[in-house]
């Protein structure tokens, strides 16, 4: 599988080998991630010198760098990292006790022992990121000294945690999916059966309240009766990813149906329309169903990654074109819009509008992209996911081809073959070409209500219906010509999203767009703004690379508010005809900061 790297997704690729694993290579030695390794493994009899440096996850970011070093020679071939990997690898052999345990945080810190704070430590979270990078290096590189260190560490979770083990599980869920994954590269069935405990064990209150209870950590009901996402929920959504896995090898309904249910409760009523996750800060957390406030949205990027994951697997587990159409939404608004141009500087929470006036000193909820994090999770996160994103775009089986994200690239399968050109997501004509013989899928989004095909030399066996898979029998040098209608369109929210009623978000296609503070006058807030929803929206092209397709949208402009509270009057609520500009929201602070927002309240 091959993205075009002219295309949007595949531009992404290219930016994040030049720019964004270079930064989070140069970031990991920066931050103390790998000196933390360096210092245990030239520690003398006197014991290492000088303290462990960052969060005590802090060998995570290290990993998933590694991951995405991985993913890219996978990708490329090339061997850029050849030096990196040679001395971190050594590094990595050396701190690793005898009996396979690894974690610098721990091994560095005078009175820690090993898995003694399964609540905090994060000791099997880091060890299913190593997992996740050895596999890597190994899928992309045939590297075999990241997973003799990998196996070592997962053969001691075996034996600690396996079957006569201690029924330990970590606060933070990642090891799941991690160890599924080593059981495929190495066919060692210990692995699957560990990450099978892993799932099985949590749910009953094992670990320690701690702040935030057993919700926060997915430890308050086993996961085939939890009916609700709730906690923290990157952990909430990497477990999913983990269950979704084991039903992917073992088979067992009860787990595929569990998931489905959870998922209905995730991306049914607690997603944002940019498919971000998560909307309480304090505790980077699920709120109730359907609370959603779009100032205060956290919706972290790493969340939209973990969801992503799991819509892959339910996606694989299924062939339900939903699951493929949120991975496209959470790609090309939340997580696009986590990074830059320039792919170093990056969001860690999402928020789906800025305040005129808003306090953006705090990495907790900046008003711009900043180059990295005291929890740096999310910059590492996205560059093994960019290194990795062409696996995402298509899947094969005997039948033939299934095309999922609708990218321009080469993808290939058993036995059919196919070449996309498209300027998707901007435009809605995706012409495929085939090689080989057999049945094509392509992914029709749910929005796409008048679709239609074109065909030579195939047969089409099911029309094109939105929000299923467009269906096709095709013979060698094939076309298929599938065309979505892209007219902008505006979107509510069920009205039990107080926090946006009365409002509208405009989409065109996946794109979700958003109102700036740049485009309006300087005399006009972004706060004064209301659509007229039955206007025409009109589209201007070819302003920049960043925005090909703007918006304009009209409405009006409501005078200042004199005071913060006021005598009702329906009159005096009048305002000024205005037309305004629409950016997609995955460009936005660009321009400096700025006031934002996504929902427009309507005329
Ligand atoms: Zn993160």
């Amino acid at each position: 599988m091959r993205l075009d790297p002219a295309s949007l997704l595949g531009g992404w690729q290219e930016l994040n080998a030049a720019a964004t694993i270079p930064h989070c290579v140069d970031n990991v030695e920066r931050t103390g991630a790998i000196a933390n390794f360096r210092r245990l493994a030239e520690a003398g009899p006197d014991g290492p010198q000088g303290t462990f440096q960052g969060p005590w996850f802090a060998d995570s970011d290290l990993y998933k760098t590694l991951e995405a070093i991985g993913w890219e020679a996978g990708r490329t071939g090339g061997d850029r990292w050849a030096g990196l990997l040679s001395e971190v690898a050594g590094l990595l052999e050396r701190v690793q006790a005898s009996d396979g345990y690894l974690n610098t945080y721990v091994q560095g810190t005078p009175g820690k022992e090993p898995f003694a704070n399964p609540e905090y430590t994060h000791e099997l979270y880091c060890a299913g990121h190593l997992l996740q990078a050895a596999v890597a290096l190994h899928r992309g590189s045939g590297d075999e000294r990241f997973l003799t260190v990998a196996r070592r560490v997962a053969d001691l979770v075996v034996r600690s945690f396996g079957e006569d083990g201690e029924p330990l599980i970590d606060g933070h869920a990642e090891v799941e999916t991690a160890l599924v994954e080593l059981y495929r590269e190495t066919g060692e069935e210990s692995y699957l059966r560990a990450a099978e405990l892993q799932v099985e064990r949590r749910g009953h209150r094992t670990l320690a309240l701690g702040r935030f209870g057993s919700q926060y950590y997915q430890d308050h009901l086993p996961v085939r009766e939890a009916t609700e996402a709730i906690g923290h929920s990157v952990r909430q959504l990497y477990l999913a990813a983990g269950v979704t896995d084991l039903y992917l090898e073992n088979g067992d309904e009860t787990l595929l149906h569990a998931m489905e249910r959870l998922w209905d409760s995730a991306f049914g009523t607690k997603m944002y329309v940019i498919g971000g996750h998560g909307s309480r800060h304090r505790d980077e957390s699920y709120g109730d169903p359907y609370e959603l406030p779009a100032d205060r949205a956290y919706a972290e990027t790493c969340a939209s990654i973990a969801a992503l994951q799991w819509c892959w697997r339910m996606l694989l587990a299924t062939g339900q074109a939903r699951y493929a159409e949120e991975m496209e939404r959470a790609l090309l608004n939340a997580i696009a819009a986590s990074m830059d141009h320039t792919g170093a500087a990056f969001f860690y929470s999402n928020p789906l509008q800025l305040r005129t006036g808003h306090d953006g000193s705090s990495e907790d909820a900046p008003s711009e992209r900043l180059p990295w994090f005291g929890c740096a999770c999310c910059p590492p996160n996205l560059a093994r996911l960019l290194a990795s994103l062409h696996g995402y775009a298509a899947t094969s089986d005997a039948s033939g081809l299934q095309l999922h994200l609708l990218t321009p690239g080469a993808f290939s399968g058993a036995t059919l073959s196919a070449v996309v050109e498209t300027g998707y997501p901007w435009d809605g004509d995706l012409r495929v070409t085939v090689s080989g013989h057999g049945e094509l899928a392509v992914r029709v989004p749910s929005w796409a209500e008048g679709a239609t095909v074109a065909v030579t030399g195939a047969r089409v066996l099911s029309e094109p219906t939105p929000g299923a898979y467009l269906r096709v029998s095709c013979e060698d040098g094939a076309t298929v010509r599938l065309t979505l209608p892209m007219a902008p369109r505006l979107v509510r929210a069920d009205e039990r999203v107080d926090a946006v009623r009365g409002c509208v978000a405009v989409m065109r296609g996946p794109v979700v767009y958003c109102v700036e503070q740049a485009d309006l006058p300087d005399d006009i807030l972004v706060e004064q703004l209301r659509l007229d929803a039955s206007a025409a929206i009109t589209e201007e092209r070819g302003q920049d690379d960043i925005t090909p397709v703007r918006l304009r949208l009209s409405g009006e402009a409501r005078p200042h508010e004199t005071s913060l509270y006021a005598p009702y009057d329906p009159a005096s609520l009048a305002g000024t005809p205005l037309t305004f500009t629409a950016i997609p929201y995955h460009a936005w602070a660009n321009r400096g900061p700025g006031a934002m927002r996504i929902w427009i309240p309507v005329l």
